[in-house]
């Protein structure tokens, strides 16, 4: 585990630190909604998929939907977390045009799942421990839609209803790359579980960041007595859906409040909006508190009750998590803690390196994998499910190496053959003439002829054996590239004397 120096913001009167908790919605993976059975598909014509529980009609009565329980639960495990085999359901209460019932179910007091740990893993492959406060199943809000009318406002009631997992870290990060890095390990964790599909674009999975700061020394006074009054006043930003703009609304966050603390002022606890084309962050609304809302228990739900075989069955089905994969690529491949973490990040790249990798050089297969395969598909948008090369072809392009039927140069322009869809990679060898020249009277011949031509090179080279290396390049150059470089250097050390 490696601690970091934390963001620092240098001011007129000493140095601040950056204090970051998150609160994660992720939009429950299920194909109806959380009390109602309308369905949860994206795109669909507006108020397409409106039962009239959605719509709240009077009289309508909610019924959980237990497949997105199960998904909480599963979630829960993923977590490392407490599941709590008793929760309840609350009544948020506001009004706002797209949420028709006046309020919004979600729970309050006894959350379904309660306190965890995520490992997060940064981009070069060091990992840091962040605290989960809890997870609890809430229903979304429709859409208003300003801009399809000058002057009205309409309603897309499609996602009112649609199960939302809210994932609240404890305030355990320190920089804005860590706090994407949480976002991004998350999202991972909950792509492997299929609980949630990790879809930022379509709003599928959104991040409410939450950002103080404070002088140095503070946050660990905080982390050892659990006191939040050694933290500074925290802001709110709401709905944030790039790990980028995540990023780029704390910088400018975090600047703004220790303007404000230096001129004497004081943060106000609110709730902001970041607009990503002027790259700052605006407020919106001072922050409720809890009381504002006027939770209380929804009286047309029991508490939700799991039994406790139910819930072992669902940790049952876990599959392998991302860390338990990474750790299990290095140990069993040989790979380096970086190339495992670019391959777990997605699940089915480690499920094609695992294909591709059976019965040859793991780390080969690794380096085709990361650096040439995993570049081109990006360059053109694509994800490796898309990718036109084969699993297998990775590893027929690695067998033709490690047998030396072409040399890992060759094997280059052969990927590039495989990308453009020329097929499997021993039958370009074989159409394009590209096997390795082992053939030693093939060689010798070449050096000879080279040799006869440049008596002055042969003499620098016995003079100084450095000057072998042209001779290396031009046996290259007339076997195009194909000749064996073990052979090429033991025949001219023989040939030349040396
Ligand atoms: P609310 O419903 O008011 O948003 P929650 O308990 O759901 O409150 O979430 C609070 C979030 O704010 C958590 O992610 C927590 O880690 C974070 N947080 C609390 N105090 C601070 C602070 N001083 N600085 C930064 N983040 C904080
Ligand atoms: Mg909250």
């Amino acid at each position: 585990m490696s601690e970091r120096a934390p963001y620092r913001v240098q001011g007129r009167t000493g140095e601040w630190e950056l204090v970051l908790g998150l609160e994660v919605h992720a939009q429950v993976a299920s194909n109806a909604k959380l009390f109602s059975g309308a369905a949860t598909g994206f795109g669909a014509e507006p108020n397409m998929h409106v039962s009239l529980v959605d719509a709240g009609f009077p009289g309508m009565l909610p019924v959980i939907n237990k497949y997105c329980v199960e998904q909480a639960v599963k979630t829960g495990f993923g977590l490392r977390a407490e599941i709590n085999h008793v929760s309840v359901f609350d009544r948020k209460n506001y009004f706002y045009p797209d949420l028709p019932q006046g309020y919004q179910i979600s729970q309050f007091k006894q959350p379904i799942v309660g306190e965890g740990t995520l490992e997060v893993e940064r981009d070069d492959g060091s990992r840091f421990k962040v605290g989960i406060e809890r997870l609890h199943l809430e229903q979304d809000a429709g859409k208003s839609v300003h801009d399809m009318d000058p002057h009205w406002t309409y309603v897309d009631l499609n996602r009112s209803g649609v199960a939302l997992m809210e994932i609240v870290s404890k305030p355990h990060m320190r920089s804005p790359e860590d706090a994407a890095a949480y976002v991004k390990t998350l999202r991972t964790l909950v792509r492997y579980l299929g609980t949630c599909d990790g879809d930022m674009e379509k709003g599928n999975l959104r991040a409410d960041v939450n950002v103080s700061v404070c002088r140095p020394g503070q946050f660990e006074k905080f982390m050892a007595s659990g006191d939040f009054t050694h933290l500074g006043t925290r802001c709110e930003i709401k709905n944030v859906n790039s790990m980028r703009f995540i990023q780029q609304a704390i910088v400018y966050e975090a600047r703004r409040q220790v303007e404000i603390l230096e001129d004497g002022g004081k943060i106000d606890q609110e709730t902001r909006l970041f607009d990503p084309g002027k790259g700052e962050t605006r407020s919106m609304r001072s922050k409720e508190d809890a009381m504002d809302y006027r939770y209380f228990p929804d009286p047309d739900l029991l508490p939700l009750e799991l039994d406790p075989a139910w819930v072992k069955a669902i940790q049952a089905t876990l599959p392998e998590l991302p860390d338990a994969k990474r750790e299990r690529l290095q140990s069993q491949y040989g790979l380096s803690a970086y190339d495992a973490g670019v391959l777990v990040i997605e699940g089915a790249r480690a499920d094609y390196f695992e294909q591709a990798a059976k019965g040859v050089d793991a780390k080969l297969v690794s380096n085709f994998t990361t650096n040439e395969l995993l570049s081109r598909l990006s360059k053109d948008g694509l994800e490796i499910d898309q990718s036109p090369i084969p699993p297998e072809d990775i590893g027929g392009l690695v067998a033709l190496i490690q047998d030396g039927t072409i040399s890992s140069k060759i094997a280059k322009e052969v990927f590039d053959h495989m990308w453009a869809g020329e097929g499997a990679p021993a039958k370009i060898v074989e159409a394009r003439g590209l096997k390795q020249v082992t053939d030693t009277g093939a060689i010798e011949k070449a050096i000879d002829e080279i040799m006869a031509a440049n008596p002055d090179k042969v003499a620098a080279a016995r003079d100084k054996p450095q000057a072998v290396g042209w001779f290396v390049g031009q046996v290259m150059k007339a076997t195009g590239g194909k000749a064996n470089p073990a052979a090429v250097n033991q025949i001219l050390q023989t040939k030349l004397g040396l």
